[in-house]
């Protein structure tokens, strides 16, 4: 069936079906008030100072019921279990992704261990969910994986640190791949990214002999990642096994370019939007092509993105529920893109933060600043929101 054709990302009525009218009225109000850029500007310049100066607290119980409502699980994964089986109901998996970010000490590397842990055995078995996101930062100091990628050499204290958070990374991926669950590695800023490959790559000649059970992350807003993509997918057949790979956009513009300025080297990060577009779909079209020896999650917001990785299954005969081929939106954004893909019989995931309130701060402001609105227009989110709002005829929410 011509499935891609059939797609309609408008449709609304698909797309928040899952949502009671008391959520969807939540949801949004809260887009409403997101959509204000003065109010954004305000609110995460206020909440990052209560913050430094350890008021967490009240901002907590100010976005519990808000924003930590529509963009988060829950405190823990039994708190989440009810937005996920919900999900499930429309044919859309999640990733879960213990939210709690930016943390350097021995502790706290402990307790990300434990609870990516926790989430493997959770998914273990369940239809619901079957991979779980980390991000290394988490689990190693940030420090140590900078001087690696820097190629500089490691003192003899940090070198007992590193080999102790790698045999915690090798603990997680076996036990992710004894239980059959599939392990999503994020990608962060470029300049920590080297160790972050080798790594993911040595996990992948132990695990994806098979099936992808480990999967690195590729930032196509870098210059050099179309390149490095296909040399890994060249190095992957020749090892015979499958490079899997989540495929984003990147998230670390600013940042990116501010550090290179800093340092005078030159910004590793696109010229433009439309060649970092460019550069994506490509990444579909290389990845799709050689779809036995890899396997992709179509991580995007982008619509048309979206639309092409189905039109090249379809172009190259994959089932819409192809094993290799994952698409995945963050939980509360892209509904429409989610769900409308779910009817269809694709293979997609909501990846949904859980954690402490307080912890997940930083990734709920970084969800506001996103959907924020710059030229002053409604924001593609909000739009959807009122449409489904208006068709339920929920008049006084608007
Ligand atoms: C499931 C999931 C997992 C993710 N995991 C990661 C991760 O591990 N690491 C990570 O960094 N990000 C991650 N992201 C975020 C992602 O990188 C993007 O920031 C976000 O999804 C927006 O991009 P888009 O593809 O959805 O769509 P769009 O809205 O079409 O693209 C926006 C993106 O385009 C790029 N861009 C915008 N303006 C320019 C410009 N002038 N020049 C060059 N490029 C430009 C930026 O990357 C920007 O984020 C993830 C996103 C999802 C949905």
């Amino acid at each position: 069936m011509d499935t891609s054709s059939a797609l309609n990302f408008n449709n609304t009525q698909i797309a928040f079906a899952y949502k009671s009218n008391a959520a969807l009225r939540r949801d949004y109000r809260i887009f409403q008030l997101i959509n204000q850029n003065w109010l954004v500007q305000f609110g995460t310049q206020a909440a990052s100072f209560l913050m430094d100066v350890g008021f967490k607290i009240p901002i907590a119980i100010g976005m519990k019921p808000t924003v930590y409502a529509t963009f988060c699980g829950g405190n823990n994964l039994n708190e989440a279990s009810e937005k996920i089986n919900k999900l499930y109901q429309y044919n859309v998996k999640t990733v879960l992704d213990y939210g709690v970010e930016g943390k350097e000490r021995e502790e706290d590397f402990i307790r990300t261990e434990n609870a990516i842990k926790e989430a493997i055995l959770y998914a273990a078995n369940k239809e619901t969910v079957d991979i779980v996101s980390s991000k290394f930062t988490g689990l190693i100091p940030f420090s140590i994986l900078e001087k690696l990628h820097a190629k500089t050499d490691l003192t003899a204290e940090e070198k007992t640190i590193y080999e102790k958070s790698k045999s915690r990374i090798f603990d997680i991926a076996k036990l992710a791949y004894d239980k059959n669950v599939s392990l999503f590695v994020d990608a962060e800023e470029s300049w920590i990214q080297q160790p972050l490959d080798e790594l993911t790559y040595e996990l992948m000649l132990l695990y994806n002999k098979e099936k992808p059970i480990i999967y690195n992350t590729a930032q196509l807003y870098r210059k050099d990642r179309l390149p490095f993509l296909k040399k890994c997918i060249e190095q992957a057949q020749k090892d015979n096994i499958i490079y899997a790979v989540k495929l984003v956009r990147g998230a670390y513009m600013e940042k990116e370019a501010e550090r290179a300025e800093k340092m005078n080297y030159e910004n590793p990060i696109q010229d433009t939007k439309e060649a970092t577009d460019n550069d994506y779909n490509d990444a579909l079209r290389i990845t799709i092509q050689a779809i036995k020896n890899t396997a992709i999650c179509v991580a995007t917001h982008n619509e048309a993105s979206s639309l092409l990785a189905t039109q090249l299954m379809q172009q190259h005969q994959l089932p819409t529920n192809h094993p290799h081929i994952q698409f995945s939106q963050l939980y509360g954004m892209s509904d429409n893109i989610s769900f409308n893909l779910g009817a269809a019989g694709y293979s997609v995931h909501k990846y949904m933060p859980y954690g402490p309130v307080k912890d997940v701060i930083p990734y709920l402001i970084r969800r506001a600043q996103e959907n924020t609105s710059v030229s002053g227009q409604m924001g593609r989110e909000l739009k959807l929101l009122k449409d489904e709002v208006k068709r339920r005829k929920l008049f006084f929410a608007i």
